[in-house]
C-alpha cells in the first residue's frame, strides 16, 4: 500500500538527498517543494518584482497566475528538473541570489496558497515523498510518515558550502552560514505556516550521523 512521506526541517539538513533515495528505493515520486518557492523567487527577480532582496508583494501577487511550475523527469539524471513557464531553471534556482531572497517570497500567504494547492494535487495518488518546511503540518497533515530533520547550523553550512564549491560556485563559508541562519529565522517566524515540527513527526538530528545510517533508520520507519 502506497503512502505519503513528509520530510520537513531546517535548511540544508539533507532533506532532498534522503527524499530522493527513499523515492528511488520505494518507487515513489519525489517532490521538492523548495524548488517551487525558488522558482517563484526567480520569476520575481526576472520580472522586476523585487526591490533589492525584498519582494514587491502586491506586484508579485498580481502576477501569480502567470507562473507555471512543472517537474520533468530527466532520465539521465534519474530525477526531475524544475521548469518555470516551460524553461528549465534547475540551475538558476540554486544560486545564492535566489537563496538570499526566497524566504521573503515564501512568507507571502498568497504565494503559499498557490503552491500548497499544487502540492496537494501532486500527492493525490499517494506514493509520494515530499520535502519542505510545512509538509507534515499543512500540506499533508495526515501523511502516514513524517520526519523532521535538524543538525547544527555549522555542520549544515559546511555541507552546503562544499556542495556549492563542488558545483563551481563562488561562495564563502561565512556567506553560506549566514544564509542558512537567516532562512531558518525567517521561515520559523513568518505568520503563515511557520517552520515547525508536527507533533507526530519523528525528529532526526543528523549532526553526527552518516548518510547511510540515516537512510537505514528512515527506510525502516517507512517499511513499518
Ligand atoms: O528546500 P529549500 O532550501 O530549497 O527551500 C528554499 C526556501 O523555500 C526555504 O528556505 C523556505 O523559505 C521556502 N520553503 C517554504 N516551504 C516549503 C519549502 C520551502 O517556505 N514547503
Amino acid at each position: 500500500e502506497k503512502i505519503i512521506i513528509a520530510i520537513d526541517g531546517y535548511s540544508s539538513t539533507g532533506k532532498s538527498t534522503i527524499a530522493k533515495r527513499l523515492a528511488r528505493e520505494l518507487g515513489y515520486i519525489y517532490v521538492d517543494t523548495g524548488a517551487m518557492y525558488r522558482a517563484v523567487t526567480l520569476f520575481a527577480m526576472e520580472n522586476g518584482l523585487l526591490d533589492g532582496e525584498v519582494a514587491d508583494r502586491e506586484g508579485l501577487i498580481r502576477k501569480l497566475g502567470d507562473i507555471n511550475i512543472r517537474f520533468v523527469l530527466n532520465d539521465g539524471l534519474g530525477y526531475a528538473e524544475t521548469f518555470l513557464n516551460n524553461v528549465n531553471v534547475e540551475e538558476r534556482i540554486r544560486t545564492m541570489e535566489v537563496s538570499n531572497r526566497v524566504s521573503g517570497v515564501a512568507a507571502i500567504s498568497e504565494v503559499r496558497h498557490k503552491l500548497v494547492e499544487e502540492q496537494r494535487k501532486m500527492g493525490e495518488g499517494k506514493g509520494i515523498v515530499m520535502d519542505g518546511r510545512d509538509i507534515g503540518t499543512v500540506v499533508f497533515p495526515d501523511a502516514e510518515l513524517k520526519l523532521f530533520m535538524t543538525a547544527s547550523p555549522e555542520i549544515r553550512a559546511t555541507r552546503r558550502y562544499k556542495e556549492l564549491l563542488g558545483k563551481g560556485k563562488e561562495v564563502t563559508y561565512e556567506e553560506v552560514l549566514e544564509n542558512v541562519i537567516d532562512r531558518d529565522y525567517i521561515d520559523s517566524h513568518r505568520k503563515d505556516s511557520p517552520l515547525m515540527k508536527a507533533p507526530d513527526a519523528i525528529e532526526l538530528d543528523n549532526t553526527d550521523m552518516g548518510k547511510d545510517e540515516q537512510f537505514e533508520r528512515i527506510y525502516n520507519h517507512a517499511m513499518r
